[in-house]
């Protein structure tokens, strides 16, 4: 582990938040697994990271084992889905990604619909972040500058959004209709001990 993620996680523990460090996706997705008891109801929100380590894949093919809120479920209705996740802030657990996370352990997220962000906060029992040292930034401001300028536009042209930054590749703070930025919320620290976990896996993962 390098001294930038030492240090951060570090600074996690004196935010009251758990941070875990691994090199390989099965390592972490062993963790995640082992984070999560049987029996849990456990949402998974959007998060490229997960797609890409195996953690969403793993708890879709083990719905036997758990009760599992997927919003993103195919067939389901947009309605259908918004009550997914309003029942997600109840659950056992919810696992996410973030946007950034600045070395002094600040969390910074950006959100369309808000769930993940109003479950970082409160609700879940336990939140489970998967998380590229990519992410990594040196302050609050680098980190919404990653929003702006690489997070959200590379999420809007990953789900197909009418956006600006589609085109231009940065932020033109727009008010569309299919805007996926309503809500940025920074997280210093979590109120609840043993509640928040930030996996890190080495390299550039997600957006
Ligand atoms: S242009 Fe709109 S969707 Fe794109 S990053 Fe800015 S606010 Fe978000």
């Amino acid at each position: 582990m390098n001294e930038l993620v030492k240090t951060t996680i570090d600074n996690l523990v004196k935010r009251n938040i758990t941070g875990h460090y691994f090199k390989e996706p099965e390592a972490l997705k062993n963790k995640v697994v082992e984070l999560v008891a049987p029996g849990s109801s456990v949402i998974i929100c959007g998060s490229v990271t997960a797609d890409e380590t195996g953690v969403r894949d793993y708890f879709l093919n083990n719905e036997d084992k758990y009760k599992i809120l997927n919003p993103y479920k195919k067939g389901l209705s947009p309605a259908a889905s918004v009550e997914i996740r309003r029942q997600g802030l109840l659950a056992d657990v919810s696992i996410m990604g973030l946007n950034a996370i600045t070395i002094d352990g600040e969390i910074i997220n950006t959100d369309g619909s808000g769930n993940r962000v109003a479950g970082l906060i409160f609700g879940p029992k336990k939140v489970i972040i998967v998380c590229g040292t990519n992410k990594i930034v040196k302050n609050i401001q680098e980190g919404v500058d990653r929003i702006k300028n690489i997070a959200a536009p590379m999420n809007s042209t990953r789900l197909n959004k009418k956006t600006p930054c589609v085109k231009t590749g940065n932020c033109k703070e727009c008010l569309v209709d299919d805007c996926i930025c309503s809500a940025t919320a920074v997280l210093r620290r979590s109120f609840f001990k043993d509640r928040i976990y930030v996996l890190f896996i080495e390299g550039k993962w997600g957006y």
